[in-house]
């Protein structure tokens, strides 16, 4: 068996500052909370909580002046009214890359542009960055949605229109979705911005080259991970054979069928899953 394993896999940038933040305020404080799971992957949310992080959805559910972490995909304009209100000692652990589009977002809305913000609408990245929007804004996900787009666009009466996006949506999607506004609204003023982090563009470039070279490729990941679904769908339509597992009791015996195996793990997946993984094909 030959296995080769995507140099990107595991923690990006931006996970790894979270998670070794996380790990030092929990040793400097009694009681920490993060509002929303740090990042999407349940073995180091377990291994966090099992240090003492407690996980609130509510930040009403801190205590007022209590240490409270704000996870890498960021979180909405009100959560930081709330936290002021409060007086939260917050631990800011968004990624740089997802607070330069807020700040982004805040000027366009100053610069009285509609913003189409191109994410998936349910997830909390979008949900916080589409906060800083202003009124004039829409999540667009698909094309399917276009036709409400241009509803709304025409009647916010604006004429310059802008684009951002969430930092893990798929380059194919972003090119598709691209295409279609730039021939839909033709007539405006277009600013258009490209907000995939680069930590997300290598991954997917390397997940395309690597699933064409391997007869199986495994994709290690949390469920609820965006980065690591795109992989997934990324493996499906360049592989015969794709695997999306969360850890190695994931994997089954059918593995062992495929000569060429190909890794990679998601921007929230610990290195030790993947070395696991790794372990158990050569076993
Ligand atoms: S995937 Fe990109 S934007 Fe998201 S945390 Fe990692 S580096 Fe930051």
């Amino acid at each position: 068996m030959q296995i080769k394993v995507g140099k990107y896999s595991g923690f990006c940038g931006g996970v790894k500052r979270s998670v070794l933040n996380a790990e030092e305020s929990l040793n400097n404080s009694d009681v920490v909370y993060c509002y929303g799971e740090l990042v999407h992957n349940k073995q180091v949310i377990n291994s966090l909580t099992a240090k003492g992080l407690k996980v609130i959805e509510d930040i009403n559910e801190a205590e007022d002046g209590s240490k409270v972490i704000f996870r890498a995909h960021g979180v909405e304009k009100k959560i930081y009214e709330i936290a002021e209100k409060k007086n939260l000692n917050i631990v800011d652990l968004t990624c740089p890359n997802v607070l330069k589009i807020h700040e982004k977002a805040k000027k366009l809305v100053e610069d009285g542009y509609f913003i189409i913000l191109i994410a998936q609408v349910s997830h909390p990245e979008t949900i916080g960055t589409i906060s800083f929007c202003g009124d004039n804004c829409f999540i667009l996900e698909n094309s399917d949605m276009i036709l409400d787009l241009e509803n709304k666009i025409k009647e916010s009466k604006c004429k310059r229109i802008a684009v951002i996006t969430q930092t893990t949506i798929s380059v194919d999607r972003y090119n598709e979705l691209i295409d279609i506004i730039k021939e839909k609204f033709s007539l405006y003023e277009l600013n258009i911005d490209n907000n995939i982090c680069d930590a997300t563009n290598l991954r997917q470039q390397e997940m395309k080259e690597l699933s064409k070279e391997v007869d199986a490729v495994i994709v290690i990941g949390g469920k609820n991970s965006s980065n690591t679904k795109k992989l997934y769908d990324i493996g499906v339509r360049n592989c015969s054979k794709c695997f999306l597992i969360e850890t190695v009791d994931d994997l089954t015996d059918d593995i062992f069928k495929y000569e060429r195996i190909g890794i990679m793990g998601g921007a929230s997946t610990p290195r030790s899953s993947v070395d696991e993984v790794m372990s158990r094909l050569n076993k």
